[in-house]
Formats: structure tokens, C-alpha cells, sequence
């Protein structure tokens, strides 16, 4: 597990993320961070080997077991990215609001997550504020290492989307209670580099 792509892709004097290290915890760490970009995404997260494993999901997650939710597999991020909220500035990797939507942990169903990871066919339960129960995501093309879904499985948790659409009835931060609007509105607070700061100033 390496974070170079991560690190290559990101100027971290302009962009307030985390620059972080590959950091063996056996905190089991899981978070969905929403993601205002050019695109609003879901980004699901698995703390897995001293980084966490990422898939942009652009619809979000669904408790219908019948629905797949496309999940394209991204680079591996820092361990502390997990407890980022903020604004990445227009222009840079990214760029646009990204609010913690959902934080956990998650616990493999089996006692080689690596090897599942590896074999594109891992099962897992999460305990996280909003999702919980059984998961899976699944690498569903032979050549394709991107291209995977996230379907939740049969159990207590799961609901038909008929009914209930999760990421309509829990749209805010599990950190801070905000909208994505309310988030990009307070920027201020949420910066913490000092050149940011100063932008930031510039344009209130
Ligand atoms: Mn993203």
C-alpha cells in the first residue's frame, strides 16, 4: 500500500487535505465523505493495510439489496483523511466542498480482507452512524480494476428505495450537523492553512 498517487496528484500548499502517511491502527476505520466536484459523488472508504481503500460512488449508497451502485475504484488515501471536512480550492484536484456524510468502523467477513480486496469480491458489515449491516463491493469487469459495485445485502438494515432513499433523508455532516451549502458558507472556519486564509478573507 503506497500513498504516492495520492501525494502526486495534490499541491498541499494549496489544498487543505491531509498530507498524511500510510499509518497501521487497527482503528477499522470507515467513512463516506459527500463530494461536491464538478460531480457530486460519494466517496466509501475502508481503512485497509495502513491507508484507506476509496471508491467514488456517484449516486451514493442504496439499502436496497436489488440496486447496484456504481463504485469506481480511486487511489488509496491517508488514514487521516477520514476526518476531513472542508473546501478544496477551485482549480486544484478535486476542487469543491466535501462534508463527512457518514463515520465508522467496518469489520471483514472474512479473516483475508486482503486477498478478498484482491480478488475484487469483498463482504463486510459496517457500523457507521447512518449505513449499517451487511455490504459488498464487487470488481464486476475482468480487465478493469476501476469499475465495481456496492450493493447492500439482505438483513435488518436493508429497505427498498421505494421507500426509503437514505441519501435524501440524511443529507448533512455526521461532524458538524451542515449542508454542503452551510459547509462552503463557513469555509473560513474550516480552512486551517494560513495562504488559504488569506484567499479567503480576499473574497468575503
Ligand atoms: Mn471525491
Amino acid at each position: 500500500m503506497t500513498l504516492k498517487t495520492y501525494h502526486k496528484k495534490r499541491d498541499f500548499s494549496k489544498t487543505p487535505e491531509p498530507k498524511g502517511k500510510v499509518t497501521k491502527t487497527k482503528s477499522n476505520l470507515y467513512v463516506i465523505q459527500k463530494h461536491a466536484a464538478s460531480h457530486l459523488h460519494y466517496d466509501f472508504r475502508l481503512e485497509l493495510n495502513g491507508v484507506l481503500l476509496s471508491w467514488a460512488v456517484p449516486k451514493g449508497p442504496c439499502l436496497d439489496p436489488t440496486v447496484k451502485r456504481l463504485a469506481m475504484h480511486v487511489e488509496d488515501h491517508p488514514i487521516e483523511y477520514g476526518h476531513f471536512e472542508g473546501i478544496i480550492p477551485k482549480g486544484e484536484y478535486g476542487g469543491g466542498t466535501v462534508m463527512l456524510w457518514d463515520i465508522g468502523t467496518w469489520e471483514p467477513e472474512t479473516d483475508n480482507p486482503t486477498q478478498a480486496y484482491r480478488t475484487g469480491h469483498l463482504s463486510f458489515t459496517l457500523k457507521g452512524k447512518k449505513l449499517k449491516g451487511r455490504w459488498s463491493l464487487i470488481k464486476f469487469k475482468k480487465n478493469d480494476d476501476k469499475s465495481w459495485f456496492l450493493i447492500k445485502s439482505k438483513d435488518k438494515y436493508a429497505k427498498p428505495l421505494s421507500e426509503y432513499d437514505i441519501t435524501d433523508k440524511k443529507p448533512k455532516s455526521v461532524l458538524t450537523k451542515q449542508s454542503l451549502e452551510e459547509i462552503a458558507e463557513s469555509y473560513e472556519k474550516v480552512w486551517s492553512k494560513k495562504g488559504l486564509k488569506k484567499i479567503a478573507k480576499k473574497k468575503s
